[in-house]
């Protein structure tokens, strides 16, 4: 466990904002956490889990700890006949896991390309990009209570994704309630920290295409049947294309969320603008 006092995060966030963490402790290991909630002065003190910083706007010095997460560590778990399943530390950079996975002949990952952050990050707001949000290739990951010091794994259900979210940006049961005023389950917003995260790469792997972007890729080079790689280069052109490069001009990505409208406005929508963009949710 390493403890540095008085810590800049101006190279820990995307914005680059100039501030300071009263006490960071960076986390290299499960036993790192533990080893915070074993210490006399950091067990009691408010916590803050900061990944690569690229979701969050600092307003100023930080009390709370930071534990920042540095947790390394890429490897294919398990092969079967339907799957890929690969695990990924928390601290490893979300792009450069995807870039990993196509490396070693598992695609699934390509249209999330260029995402900022962490993978430890990549369950906290089901990220999403290009027709393929992170619920469709998870399979579980692994957690500590800050609480309790507990170690515990989550599958897709428990983590309760939804369009960016999932029980991690919900606070307990009580104030975490659904679309129709239904608890939503367990709430771990700032309660636990992500170790280690678990994707499913289905086989065959198929090409999700349909966004406008990819098909004028496609027709403007000739192809037909993408490569996982090839998807992977377009992506990562058309995101360079679109969002300045958070390293040379600081940003958050996108503020908006696209609304969710039901089917009856959906229809009104589309009968008053046919060239509409739109998406159907899994639950109408
Ligand atoms: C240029 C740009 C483009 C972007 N494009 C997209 C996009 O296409 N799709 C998309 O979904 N998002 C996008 N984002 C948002 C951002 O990349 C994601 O939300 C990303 O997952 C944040 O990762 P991070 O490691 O930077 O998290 P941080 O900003 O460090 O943290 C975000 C939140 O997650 C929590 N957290 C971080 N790590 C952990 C952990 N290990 N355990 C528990 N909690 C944790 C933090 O406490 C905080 O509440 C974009 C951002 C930028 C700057």
């Amino acid at each position: 466990m390493v403890v540095e006092k008085n810590a800049p995060l101006q190279p820990c966030n995307t914005f680059g904002i100039a501030a300071r963490a009263q006490t960071l402790v960076r986390i290299h290991a499960s036993s790192d956490v533990l080893a915070v909630l074993a210490d006399p002065q950091l067990a009691p003190a408010p916590k803050f889990v900061l990944g690569g910083g690229s979701n969050i706007i600092l307003t100023g010095d930080v009390k709370p700890v930071v534990l920042k997460m540095e947790i390394k560590g890429l490897r294919l778990v398990e092969e079967t006949p339907k799957a890929w399943i690969v695990e990924a530390g928390a601290g490893e950079a979300w792009h450069d896991c995807v870039a990993w996975t196509l490396a070693n002949g598992f695609p699934g990952l390509e249209n999330l390309a260029l995402i900022p952050g962490t993978v430890g990050a990549s369950p906290v707001q089901n990220i999403g990009a290009y027709g393929v949000e992170l619920q469709d290739r998870f399979e579980s990951l692994d957690a500590i209570d800050l609480a309790t010091g507990q170690s515990f794994t989550l599958d897709a259900a428990q983590c309760g994704f939804g369009y960016r979210d999932s029980v991690f940006k919900h606070g307990a049961p009580s104030d975490a309630l659904d679309a129709n005023g239904l608890p939503r389950g367990m709430g771990l917003q700032g309660r636990a920290v992500i170790t280690h995260v678990r994707f499913h790469l289905p086989k065959p792997w198929k090409p999700v295409l349909g966004y406008v972007d990819l098909e004028r890729r496609m027709a403007d080079e000739g192809v037909q049947q993408p490569t996982a790689q090839q998807i992977f280069n377009w992506i990562c052109e058309i995101r360079r294309a679109k969002l300045p490069e958070p390293a040379v001009v600081g940003n958050a990505g996108s503020f908006f969320k696209n609304p969710t409208v039901s089917p009856d406005q959906c229809a009104d929508i589309i009968a008053r603008e046919p060239r509409i963009v739109h998406y159907p949710m899994p639950d109408g």
